[in-house]
Formats: C-alpha cells, structure tokens, sequence
C-alpha cells in the first residue's frame, strides 16, 4: 500500500477540522480528559485531524500550547 492510499484511509475515518485553532482547541479538551492527541495538516484533504500522540507527555504539552 503507498503513502498516499494510507492517507486516504485513514483520512476517511477522522474528524477534519477547518482550522489548526479548531483542531487545537479539541485537542485540549481531550487532555483534559487524559487522551493525548496532536494536530497535523492532512496531505490529503488539506484540512487538520488528530492522531494519538508519540512522545513524552512534555513535548507533546508543548506542542499543543505552541500557538502561531
Ligand atoms: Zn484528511
């Protein structure tokens, strides 16, 4: 399977959001409720989804208060 076709699957089955702040402030609410999650532009539709995030529990908390 290339890159792209897994892009698109998985694209297909999350949540986009129109904006990285609309993506952000969800993210947020679900660290509130303990689910550790990041933002990332999708290369398929453009748009901004959320995945499961890898790392230390810092550098993601970084990651999310890192506002543009
Ligand atoms: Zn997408």
């Amino acid at each position: 399977m290339t890159n792209r076709r897994k892009h698109l699957r998985t694209c297909r089955r999350k949540k986009k959001y129109g904006t990285e702040q609309d993506a952000k402030a969800r993210a947020r609410g679900l660290w509130r409720q303990g689910i550790r999650t990041v933002t990332y532009l999708c290369p398929v539709c453009g748009g901004w989804h959320l995945t499961h995030a890898k790392g230390s529990p810092l550098s993601i908390f970084r990651q999310l208060e890192d506002q543009p």
